[in-house]
């Protein structure tokens, strides 16, 4: 057997793969140059532009483009009237930001276990968790697959809930036949560079819903209104504005707008090559089995942003932690999504028990994420697959 790099051997690699990374151009370049050398650098036609260009993509009626994937949450919860008392379901498999700003709206996240097999929330765990006092569910398209959104739009229904759905791996994913953005009542996006296309950072909300858009706009700077129709006061000239919420500075840059609409440029030629690496690594992954591949339902049409793999201990003699380390050894970095939200300090401080959520603790203690990312070229894939056969044979019971 070969010699594993992590015990002096020779890596499989020279250099060092992350789990993902931006791809930036020349044309990306250019774009954020042309924007910096004009008259508007901060919310310009550029943000209108891309706000435009989210709708086309996703066929949502309105988008609010904002600083970052949390602030969209933020203003997301807020349009949602989320507060003191009411309980919010959110998934616990995902970053912080989908339960964070339900505390930020003073309300309560109440975590609803996922689907053991593809990871995502799931509706009957969600349905279990309803009380009276419950106001909205926070989805998580996790890795870019769809959640089962019907089940959760007829709970929402039936319970009079608002449905926010965290998108920020799902840019262009469909679910049956209708692209994410334009199904629950508000889907957040994140353009961080890591995530399908990006502004360094960026967000944004899609909602069809007027009245929510109206209020997101106005949360976006400070709850200041310029139309003198909404104003509390009488309209004093020209200069005048009026605030009449608190709301904050969450805009985005006509700089990063810039940069954001050149990369969906090129987001078809991203979403193609993310497929084709999937397409790979699902049929490599099926002739290893200490490894599960994440279950993929029929309604939904994934660009994948993440791709993770379960590890199967009883087939193992390494951790999950020995076989990370390896795999970094081989320059092969992975990553782990995610941490059971409530096993955060801040978060147990608050008294949610180990437990909870059994599901996602059982993922969690197993879970890799492995590199996928439009700059991978064919070998960079080939290399990760060697890597993994490598250290899967030194720790193959
Ligand atoms: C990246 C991410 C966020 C936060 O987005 P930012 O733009 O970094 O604020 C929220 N939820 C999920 C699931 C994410 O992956």
């Amino acid at each position: 057997m070969e010699k594993l790099a992590i015990f002096g051997g020779k890596p499989v690699r020279e250099t060092q793969i992350h789990y993902g990374r931006q791809y930036i151009d020349e044309a990306d370049c250019a774009a954020v140059k042309e924007c910096m050398l004009g008259p508007l650098i901060t919310t310009g036609p550029r943000v209108q532009a891309l706000e435009e260009r989210l709708c086309e993509l996703t066929g949502a009626k309105y988008a609010v483009a904002l600083a970052n994937g949390t602030a969209a949450l933020h203003a997301a919860a807020h349009a949602a009237k989320f507060a003191p008392g009411d309980e919010v379901i959110v998934t616990p498999m995902t970053f912080a930001a989908s339960a964070n700003c339900i505390l930020y709206q003073g309300a309560t996240p109440v975590f609803a276990d996922i689907d053991p097999e593809t990871y995502n929330i799931d509706p009957a765990q969600v349905e279990a968790k309803i009380t009276p006092k419950t106001k909205g569910i926070v989805v998580v398209d996790f890795t870019g697959q769809a959640c089962d959104l019907d089940p959760l739009l007829t709970l929402r229904d039936k319970h009079g809930l608002t449905l926010i759905e965290d998108a920020a791996h799902a840019l262009g994913t469909k679910y049956n036949g209708k692209a994410v953005g334009s199904i629950s009542d508000l889907t957040t996006f994140s353009f961080h560079p890591v995530k399908t296309i990006t502004g360094g950072e960026g967000g944004a909300i899609l909602t069809n819903d007027e009245a929510l858009y109206d209020s997101m706009m106005m949360f976006r700077t400070h709850g200041i209104t310029r139309d003198p129709a909404r104003m509390g006061r009488p309209w004093e000239g020209p200069w005048f504005y009026d605030q009449v919420e608190l709301g904050y500075n969450y805009r985005l840059t006509d700089i990063q707008s810039a940069l954001l609409l050149s990369q969906l440029d090129k987001f078809p030629m991203f979403a193609a090559r993310r497929r084709e690496m999937v397409a790979r690594y699902d049929a490599a992954f099926a002739d290893f089995p200490e490894l599960i591949v994440q279950k993929e339902i029929p309604q939904s049409d994934t660009v994948r942003h993440l791709y993770v793999v379960r590890l199967r201990p009883e087939l193992l003699n390494g951790t999950r932690r020995e076989i990370f380390d390896a795999m970094y050894a081989e320059n092969v970095c992975c990553n782990v999504h995610y941490i059971p939200t409530y096993w955060l300090s801040y978060y147990q401080q608050l008294g949610y028990p180990q437990g909870l959520c059994p599901n996602a603790e059982a993922f969690y203690e197993n879970a890799l994420s492995i590199p996928l990312y439009y700059g991978l070229t064919d070998d960079d894939v080939e290399s990760v697959l060697v890597a993994f056969r490598k250290v899967l044979d030194h720790y193959r019971k």
